[in-house]
């Protein structure tokens, strides 16, 4: 058990796209402390989730309604009238077209997945919460500005109305509501990003490195605690600093004729 993740040990949480990256790092990490781990996935799971003890894979397709519904009647059950302790709406998708390339098509499907999912997961299972119980939305640094690919970008930036009215709405029942906004975290999803993307995202980072998923798993872990007991409605980019430069890391470096893209770890002090 974690004593630094209190309340936690002995509940039950629900992490969605916990099949690899992030969500899986999460659902580890939750496990270690003592939760109960429901990996929800509409890809299988690998050994690192199935073998581990306080992992339970359940598949699910978080746009789809049905899919909800019957983790929720499962849940309903499972839990013997105990609450839900936590909901990680984790899964998403990127697409990387631009403004005047992208499909109707598959502007809805990023919006399906990385927005109708997280409000069918909170329809479906603010039921079974109570207070003390914590909802997570893993947003993104793109959620905080104008990052190219549009359908990706908009549907962050429309999580960040959910979450601030689920927090409202969610806060007199004691359920708190908040969002990480991850930055260029190692993943699947980050593996197919243009060579440019990962040298301009490193150069405009003051840490001067990519994200781990477990750097997210910390604050993922702290907002379903009672460590953030009183924090609802909160946004904390977990980006190495990224959001809040804005870009002014590269007019300082560009000043100083510094090139840290491209200079070894600790050679730019
Ligand atoms: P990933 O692609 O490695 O993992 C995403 C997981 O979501 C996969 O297991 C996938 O099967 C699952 N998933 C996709 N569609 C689903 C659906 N319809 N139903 C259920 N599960 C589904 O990506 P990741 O980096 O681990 O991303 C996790 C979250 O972090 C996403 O919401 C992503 O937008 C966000 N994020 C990632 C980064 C990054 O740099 N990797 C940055 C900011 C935000």
């Amino acid at each position: 058990m974690d004593p630094s993740l209190p309340g936690l040990a002995g509940t039950t949480v629900v992490v969605t796209g916990a099949a690899r990256g992030q969500g899986l790092a999460q659902a580890l990490h939750l496990a270690r402390s003592g939760v109960s781990v429901i990996a929800a996935d509409l890809a299988s799971a690998g050994p690192e989730a199935l073998d581990h003890p306080g992992i339970a894979y359940h598949r699910l397709d978080v746009s789809a309604d049905d899919d909800w519904q019957r983790l929720a009647e499962q849940l309903g059950k499972q839990l013997h009238g105990r609450p839900l302790r936590g909901l990680v709406h984790n899964a998403g998708i990127t697409h990387r077209a631009r403004l005047g390339h992208v499909a109707h098509e598959d502007w809805q499907r990023v919006l399906d997945v990385n927005l109708t999912g997280p409000l069918l997961g909170t329809q479906s299972l603010t039921p079974l919460m109570g207070p003390g119980s914590s909802i997570v939305c893993i947003g993104s640094s793109a959620a905080l500005m104008g990052h190219y690919p549009v359908a990706y970008t908009a549907s962050k930036w429309g999580l960040r109305g959910l979450v601030h009215a689920a927090a409202t709405e969610l806060g007199p029942r004691g359920i708190r509501v908040n969002a990480v906004h991850p930055g260029f975290i190692e993943t699947e999803m980050t593996a197919s990003a243009p060579a440019a993307m990962r040298d301009a995202q490193l150069e405009l980072t003051p840490l001067e490195r990519f994200g781990e998923p477990d750097d997210v798993a910390d604050v993922v872990a702290f907002l379903l605690s009672d460590s953030s007991a009183y924090v609802t409605g909160a946004e904390i980019p977990v980006d190495g600093g990224f959001a809040s430069s804005s870009g002014a890391k590269l007019i300082s470096d560009r000043i100083a004729g510094r090139r840290p893209s491209v200079a070894a770890p600790g050679d730019i002090l």
